[in-house]
């Protein structure tokens, strides 16, 4: 089995959304993506929590088969974020951040981890991203996330992480901001240019675009009677995405295009609830059953 190695934030969330609310629930984009990416392939996480941070999210990502080696647990609070959707649930409006334990965070890549095949930098200062990017010997396929607190606050930085990596999965408004370009294959072409071969749009409930020289892929999205909760959709729909590229190697337009839709099928599990509640029960078979709901949906005959 390929080893995926994901750096990326470990959280306590307080999150708002039309249909409810939740104070100090475990979130982070490397805490969403390990366990979406966890159906797929081993993975391996580097993250920093403090000691406020629960055991019990721990013990469920160990018996996820995740390995925690990378894990530091510092003194001091666990990294902690506070949002609020309106009707809107593709738009996330930040209340409050506070890094806490990031701030001193310097991730240390295990010996063992410097052969990682698969690297995922997830949504975390791009700093630390290069970091990780510069310790892992040479990896098969790597990509990062971001959002626009890192977009408008550390631009250079992050700049330079996408020059260095194969692929980048952003949702569609950072995309628009990143390009500086509202028309969004427009501004797919622009990121294209920064670095990245390969570049995937997330557009929330209207499913994800991926971008590859002039081929373009639409995924759909699925129609969802129950949306509790976005956050952690795009690490989920990432760690579906990753995942299944690690589990077959297969970087072919058509093996792309299957991790996208993986990439959806996380992603449309991790909205029916808050925090990462509907992960807990999810089977591997629901998680195939789902694939072949999406192939139904968008399927039609060429004339
Ligand atoms: P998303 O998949 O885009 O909904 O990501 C949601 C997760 O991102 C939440 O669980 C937050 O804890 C985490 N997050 C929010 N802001 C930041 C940040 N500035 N750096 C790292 N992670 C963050």
């Amino acid at each position: 089995m390929s080893n995926l190695l994901v750096v990326g934030s470990m959280a306590i969330d307080s999150v708002k959304t039309p249909f409810g609310e939740r104070d100090e629930a475990v979130g982070g984009s490397a805490t969403y993506f390990s366990i979406a990416a966890s159906f797929f392939a081993k993975i391996r996480l580097l993250a920093v929590v403090g000691r406020d941070f629960p055991e019990d999210t721990l013990n469920f990502l160990r018996a996820r088969g995740v390995d925690l080696a990378g894990l530091e647990r510092s003194d001091g609070q666990t990294f902690r974020w506070k949002g609020e959707y309106g009707y809107d649930l593709n738009t996330a409006h930040t209340l409050e951040t506070r890094l806490n334990v990031f701030q001193s965070f310097r991730p240390q890549v295990p010996p063992a981890y410097k052969e990682s095949e698969y690297l995922f930098l997830a949504n975390i200062d791009p700093g630390l991203q290069a970091s990780v990017l510069d310790q892992v010997k040479s990896p098969r396929f790597t990509a990062c996330d971001t959002m626009n607190f890192w977009i408008s606050g550390k631009r250079e930085e992050l700049l330079e992480t996408l020059r260095r990596v194969d692929a980048v999965v952003i949702n569609e408004a950072e995309a628009r901001e990143l390009a500086g370009e509202s028309n969004i294959v427009r501004a797919a072409r622009k990121v294209l240019a920064m670095g990245p071969e390969t570049v995937v749009i997330k557009r929330g409930e209207y499913g994800a675009l991926l971008f590859q020289n002039e081929h373009i892929f639409s995924a759909p999205g699925l129609p969802l009677e129950h949306i509790y909760d976005p956050t952690g959709a795009g690490d989920s729909f990432a760690g579906g995405f990753m995942g299944y590229l690690a589990s077959t190697g297969d970087m072919t337009q058509a093996g792309f295009r299957r991790a996208v839709i993986y990439g959806s099928v996380m992603a449309s599990f991790n909205v029916e609830s808050f925090s990462y509640d509907r992960m807990r029960t999810l089977t591997a078979a629901e998680v195939h059953a789902r694939y072949g709901e999406f192939s139904d949906l968008a399927h039609f005959e060429r004339l």
